[in-house]
């Protein structure tokens, strides 16, 4: 079963983003092409023959808690195996912890390719990176040694304990208390839930970083710090076995995402629990959210990888499916016709299309920033990509989430009643997809950061430097004939948004925090599909330049036609949905907001 385009992810990576000339900057020197390509066809193997393999199974299967503790599915095993032993678990860390130095973008390929797969499983291995991460960025020389190999390896596992029953969205209500202790060590004692991979058989060890607040610190997210607090103890024996007092309470039986278990877990209720401080106290939350920021990232590229394998299940389906005769050839003599050749279907089927390669355009994007912010030599390029990735970051968390869900939603529908089975995989990535919205930040709150916090950073930079990138693409377009309308619709949507964001400022401007957030989420969907325009505009001349100049192979030719077309379908469909949001977010009457008039729910 094809889950993504090999093609496509060449296109991006080499005629898109030339991410081949990130191998002239020292860091990525030991790479080129081939060793790209190398990397691309072992994530192609292990996306296939042990994630795609195991991904209806382990759906049925799903973890419980039993007598305290998890086991998951065999297929966690075999793939953390793998995926370590193949070096793609350390693949973009520095030499000297076995990494490879793999750039951001090649990575978030590989990604792509493995969350096609199975995109329960690949949460394992991310929570891994992402603990190595915070402790490479801000752990002691010791805590580094201590920790990193074993997690890189896969010997250990790794978690995120953020959420609290009480402090979801609200972080700062976080209340796990963090006791001081005489030998330097803390005493970590509260609840936390929802933790992803909270445990698990495969490890030897879990890594657990906790937010918590040290004793009399301040309240408020000035008063939170990050410990390090592993399930077995360093210094056995602590407790029976050498636990290091966590507990498994409860498991939660979720909707979709079903391999990896979510836990409910109490840290010290025999107050044994021993944690580490990682970095400086009192700035954990800052600590933590620079690393969410690519955890953020992810969660977009995941929706976008579930909506690329629904969309190739649905093509496929669509090829084999007869029913009913064309509107225009409605002769009961004729044969029935496959469902690809109905409007509505063509229609659902180029939505996802447009959603998936659009997306995973502006995704990659990102990662080239990343990229380009770690070899960046000058203030000037550092503030560049550091504003870029400020701005945009949480837009491709959300567009990818959002449009993620609204594409495989098409993807059912084209099959459908069988789509609603359990026969086919649609049911189940429609059910996988819909976190995406809800972890690592709602939508509401990703909104609520864009518009309050980013677009106004540093006196708009990020706002006046993503204008600049995307006028230098339509300056670039109106080279060919073709694109003068999508180059004309881009400009007068650009002017929308900027008389938008300044009325919006302006009501911030008058001081009511709440009339100006109120339709946030309306001003992120309005600027996602901005950036997913921009990027459709760039694949689109990338593939008319080729067309144009290059004596292109038949498969060639039909590959980028269909970039063209695609192209046209999203400015046709998806961007003028702009005009709806203008309208709405320019009108002046409020009726969300809890004030003097009655608000009937
Ligand atoms: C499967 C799964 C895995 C998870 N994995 C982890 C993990 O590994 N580690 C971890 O720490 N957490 C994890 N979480 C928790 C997840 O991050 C939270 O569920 C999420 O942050 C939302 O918090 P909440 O559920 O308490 O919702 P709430 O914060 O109660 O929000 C409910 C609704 O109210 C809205 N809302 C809340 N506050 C505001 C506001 N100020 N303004 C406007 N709207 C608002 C939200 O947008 C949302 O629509 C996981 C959750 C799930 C379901």
């Amino acid at each position: 079963m094809k889950t993504f385009s090999c093609r496509n992810i060449q296109f991006l990576l080499y005629e898109v983003l030339n991410a081949e000339s990130l191998t002239q900057f020292e860091n990525f020197n030991a790479h080129d092409r081939e060793t790209f390509d190398m990397t691309l066809d072992t994530a192609t193997e292990i996306s296939e023959k042990i994630m795609l393999a195991n991904y209806m199974d382990s759906d049925r299967k799903q973890p419980e808690l039993e007598n305290g503790h998890v086991k998951v599915h065999e297929g966690v095993h075999a793939f953390i195996k793998a995926y370590a032993e193949s070096g793609l678990l350390a693949a973009t860390f520095p030499l000297e912890w076995e990494g490879q130095q793999l750039p951001k973008t090649v990575n978030a390929a590989v990604e792509y390719i493995c969350m096609c797969g199975h995109n329960s499983f690949i949460m394992f291995t991310d929570l891994a990176v992402g603990c190595s991460n915070l402790i490479l960025n801000f752990g002691t020389d010791e805590q580094k040694r201590q920790f990193i190999p074993h997690l890189l390896s896969g010997k250990w596992g790794g978690t995120m304990c953020l959420t609290e029953p009480q402090a979801g969205s609200s972080l700062s209500d976080i209340s796990t208390m963090a006791t001081p202790q005489a030998d330097g060590t803390y005493k970590i004692n509260g609840q936390k839930i929802f933790i992803s991979a909270g445990d698990q058989d495969y490890a030897e060890n879990i890594i657990h970083l906790v937010l918590a607040r040290i004793k009399g610190a301040p309240k408020g997210t000035k008063g939170i710090s990050l410990f390090i607090v592993p399930k077995m103890a360093l210094a056995p024996p602590l407790g029976a076995g050498g636990l290091n007092d966590v507990a498994s309470i409860g498991i939660f039986h979720k909707m979709g995402q079903k391999a990896t278990p979510a836990l409910h877990l109490g840290f010290g209720e025999n107050n044994e629990c021993v944690g580490y401080l990682l970095g400086e106290a009192h700035k954990g939350l800052p600590q933590m959210f620079q690393i969410m920021n690519g955890a953020r990232l992810g969660v977009g590229l995941t929706g976008i990888s579930i909506a690329s394998a629904a969309y190739y299940a649905s093509l496929q389906y669509a090829h084999e499916r007869t029913q009913g005769r064309r509107l225009n050839a409605k002769n009961a003599q004729n044969e029935p016709t496959a469902i690809l050749n109905h409007p509505d279907v063509r229609r659902m089927l180029l939505t996802q299309k447009a959603v998936v390669e659009g997306a995973l355009a502006f995704i990659f994007q990102c990662y080239d920033y990343m990229d380009l912010l770690k070899v960046s030599e000058t203030i000037e390029d550092k503030t560049k990509y550091d504003a870029l990735l400020e701005l945009l970051t949480p837009v491709a968390k959300t567009y990818g989430a959002e449009m993620g869900i609204v594409s495989v939603n098409q993807g059912l529908q084209v099959l459908g009643g069988y789509g609603y089975t359990e026969d086919f995989p649609l049911e189940q990535m429609a059910r996988d997809v819909r976190i995406m919205s809800i972890y690592e930040g709602t939508t509401g709150i990703q909104s609520q950061a864009l518009l309050g916090r980013q677009v106004t950073r540093n006196n708009g930079l990020g706002l006046k430097l993503w204008r600049e990138e995307v006028q230098k693409e339509v300056t670039e377009a109106t080279n060919y004939e073709l694109f003068t309308p999508y180059c004309n619709a881009l400009t007068n949507a650009l002017q929308r948004f900027e008389v938008v964001t300044n009325h919006l400022l302006g009501i911030a401007g008058q001081g009511d925090a709440e009339v100006f957030m109120a339709d946030a989420t309306l001003y992120m969907e309005f600027f996602g599909i901005l950036n997913v325009a921009w990027q459709w505009l760039r694949m689109g001349q990338v593939a008319q330049k080729a067309l144009l100049t290059q004596n292109v192979s038949e498969d060639d030719r039909v590959f980028y036609e269909s970039k063209i077309q695609t192209m046209q379908f999203f400015y046709k469909y998806e961007l003028s949905k702009i005009h709806y949001l203008a309208d709405c977010l320019l009108n002046t009457e409020v009726l969300t907001v809890v004030g003097e008039r009655e608000i009937i729910i």
